[in-house]
């Protein structure tokens, strides 16, 4: 399924670059260049990606500014961390309205329903009130699930209906979130946080619905959503690319999340989705607790990489 295989080689073949950096020959650097874009390449980064980032590397071996071994890992790295903050790329999130509210959408599995809850748990910490609202109808477990990281999190949660149409849940809740704070000042929220379903055996259909999710929100909060973000799991190699561009398509997303970086994955991929979409790395997911989201950082990212 041109969702789920290939998982990540970042890692791995990233090994080969070390290789190469150590036999790095200034006299024959062309035959070297081609080599470590092979590597990069294979390395999850995708060909218009890795020829961007070798076509860097030239350029700083032309003027004469990486000469060795060690200045191409330094190279490398800038690069990458160019391609990541290009075009003033940043990882706030941008919370206008009152309340914002974030729209989180990804496949099955990627840690959606963790992220929401991890978000909220950020949010409620520093003070803002968080309503979280649960989306993805076709998971029994899922509401069950958001609905214990509510309470980890302080959060309020909104009426969950199985099996019922989750763009219609999410247009009751809002409505329901209107009349209310329309009644009692402390009945408004500051932040309302979007779940959604992420089943794939009928990608088509997912997509449609979730532009109907998108739909309601902005129909029930006018210039809403916010932030729409797709949750990426970091151990899926360059499939991640076809993800984000299919769910780009249907919701206009407006940033990136990254999940189980805590364990061997890397994430290659990222930066050529990043490149190619021109979306930004809002967070990093890094375990599975409350605490373990991290504002994403384009030289730790990079640094990690080729440590
Ligand atoms: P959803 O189907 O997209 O909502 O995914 P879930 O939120 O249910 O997450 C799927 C699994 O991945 C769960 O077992 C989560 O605990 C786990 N998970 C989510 N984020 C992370 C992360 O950053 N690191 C690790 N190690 N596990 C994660």
């Amino acid at each position: 399924d041109r969702f789920f295989a290939g998982t990540s080689k970042t890692r791995e073949r990233l090994g080969l670059v070390d290789e190469m950096i150590a036999m790095w020959k200034l006299e024959d650097y062309e035959e070297s260049l081609e080599e470590l874009e092979e590597v990069l390449i294979s390395a999850d980064f995708g060909p218009k990606t890795a020829l961007k980032i070798v076509d860097r590397i030239r350029d700083g071996v032309k003027t004469g500014k990486v000469k060795s071994g060690d200045d191409i890992r330094v190279a490398l790295k800038a690069a990458i961390v160019e391609l990541l903050t290009a075009r003033g790329r940043s990882s706030e999130l941008k919370l206008q309205g009152r309340p914002a509210a974030v729209l989180i959408v990804g496949v099955n599995g990627a840690g959606k329903t963790t992220t929401v809850g991890k978000i909220a748990y950020k949010f409620g910490k520093e003070g803002a009130k968080v309503f979280l609202i649960p989306g993805d109808t076709f998971r029994a477990a899922a509401n069950e699930q958001l609905a214990e990281w509510s309470r980890r999190a302080g959060a309020e949660i909104g009426t969950f209906r199985e099996g019922a149409r989750p763009q219609a849940v999410i247009a009751q809740n809002l409505d329901a979130l209107r009349q209310r704070s329309g009644k009692d000042a402390a009945d408004t929220f500051d932040l309302v946080l979007v779940d959604t379903a992420g089943r794939l055996h009928t990608a088509y259909k997912l997509m449609e619905e979730l532009a109907l999710c998108r739909a309601a929100v902005s129909n029930a909060l006018p210039g809403q959503p916010d932030e729409t973000l797709l949750v990426l799991d970091g151990t899926t190699g360059l499939n991640m690319l076809n993800q984000a561009k299919e769910f780009n398509e249907a919701v206009r997303l407006s940033g990136l999340i990254l999940t189980k970086l805590d364990g061997t994955a890397r994430g290659g991929a990222v930066v050529s989705v990043v490149d190619q979409l021109g979306l930004p790395v809002k967070f990093i997911g890094v375990g599975e607790t409350a605490e373990d989201l991290q504002p994403f950082d384009a030289e730790s990212f990079a640094e990690a990489l080729f440590p």
